[in-house]
Parts: C-alpha cells; structure tokens; sequence
C-alpha cells in the first residue's frame, strides 16, 4: 500500500482557484470578484503549487506516472520539484 493508492482512478488532478479578497467597501452591488490565481495542491506534502505562465518558474507540476511504475494503472500526481524524488520511492518500496 502507497499513501496514492487513494489517488488511482482520479480523473484528473484538482485544480484551485484562489480569489482576490473583496474590497471592504464592497456595497458596490456589481463587484465582480476576480481570479487571484489557480493552484494545485501537492499529492505528497500539501503544499500549494502556483500556475504560472511561465511553467519553469513554478515550485512542481502534473505528473503523469506510468502504470508499469505504480502496478496498477497509469497516474497523474500534483507534485512539488522536491516531493518527484520522494513520490517516486514510494512507489520503488512498494514493489
Ligand atoms: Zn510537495
């Protein structure tokens, strides 16, 4: 058993969406709020992840681990750069 195990069958990896906090003079009727911005939740810490523009200046990505690794079926995880090492052990000790 791998603290993923949970993650196989996802559909797809949850995106977060952070909004700008209202102004405090909010009477105005027709504030639309807006997007701050969107986020992933790190599968292995919980850390957030960031969606840039610029995918090499974010703290991780979407991973999308083949079956032949995780023995069972294909996964995508939310990992930070320095959780990729550690995810992937889990899935060596498993084996
Ligand atoms: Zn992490």
């Amino acid at each position: 058993m791998s603290k993923f195990d949970k993650l196989i069958g996802r559909d797809k990896v949850p995106i977060y969406i952070k909004m700008k906090p209202k102004p405090s003079a909010s009477h105005l009727i027709n504030y639309q709020s807006e997007i701050d911005y969107k986020y992933y939740i790190c599968d292995h810490c919980g850390s957030k992840i960031k969606i840039l523009q610029k995918k090499h200046e974010m703290s991780g990505g979407v991973v999308c681990l083949p079956a032949t690794l995780t023995g069972n079926k294909d996964l995508t995880l939310a990992l930070c750069n320095k959780c990729l090492n550690p995810a992937l052990k889990e899935f060596e000790g498993v084996k």
